[in-house]
């Protein structure tokens, strides 16, 4: 599923509600330095890092119509969320196309909140995190608390550590969504299953580690790209969740 716009919807997501999107990354083509196994864009395809990103007058001018259309309907989202075909901080005005996207915000639509759907691998660029921090909702991903599990769900293009991404992530200081997506099944001739009894003991290590402000799990919804996937069903990811409730963690299951 790719998005053919800069600004998309209202779409209805489990997560935020009504959420109008922004996609910064090429309309029609995914860019992403991971390739996630699970990933609703599809693989990455050879030749996607030369892809470009929209403009960020373009984003600013879209995004600018839309509310205003919404605005005259009486229709407001409650997230205006960056997501779309890829990483939205891989984007080079990733942080000036916040500061754009706060103002019109506030002009607009000043109840909804802003939120950033991200792999976390940009976060070690300063300016980047002062953009998340400017936001309402850094929604950042960690889908294992062991490095071999997340490289094998998430498949990032580079070297990947996430000792780094969690370290990474207590800059935030309580002010991030942990999200992460369970699944189970079998990928190139291996089977992995994030919801083992060691997984979820490394996960919630993790998840003390960052002390997120709240944590979103959640699992497949759509066709995967890989085909051997299996859902978790919603006992088990509320089994999960309760282990972090249990420890005083605010936690959403969307199931
Ligand atoms: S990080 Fe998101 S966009 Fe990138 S491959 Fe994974 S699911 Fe897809």
């Amino acid at each position: 599923m790719l998005f053919n716009e800069i600004v998309f919807g209202p779409i209805h997501s489990r997560r935020l509600g009504v959420s109008l999107g922004i996609n910064l990354l090429p309309t029609g083509n995914k860019l992403c330095n991971f390739n996630c196994i699970y990933c609703e864009c599809g693989w990455n395809t050879k030749g996607d890092d030369k892809k470009r990103f929209n403009l960020r007058n373009d984003v600013k001018n879209a995004l600018e119509e839309k509310l205003k259309s919404l605005q005259a309907e009486e229709k407001y989202p409650d997230s205006i969320t960056f997501s779309g075909n890829g990483e939205p901080t891989m984007h080079p005005e990733f942080a000036e196309i916040v500061d754009d996207t706060i103002a019109l915000r506030n002009k607009y639509a000043p109840l909804a909140k802003i939120s950033v759907l991200s792999n976390a691998t940009m976060i070690a660029k300063a300016n980047v995190i002062a953009a998340l921090l400017k936001i309402d909702n850094a929604i950042l991903k960690l889908d294992s608390g062991i490095n071999e599990t997340a490289i094998l769900i998430d498949k990032p293009q580079f070297g990947y550590s996430i000792d780094k991404i969690i370290e990474y992530m207590q800059a935030f200081k309580n002010r991030m969504i942990l999200q992460t997506m369970f699944l189970r099944g079998t990928y190139e001739g291996k089977y992995i299953d994030n919801t083992t009894e060691t997984e979820i003991n490394a996960w919630i290590d993790a998840v003390q580690k960052i002390s997120p402000r709240e944590i979103m799990i959640y699992t497949i919804d759509r066709e995967t790209p890989a085909s051997d996937l299996q859902k978790i069903n919603s006992d088990d990811l509320e089994k999960i969740a309760n282990r972090a409730r249990k420890l005083g963690y605010k936690v959403q299951v969307a199931k």
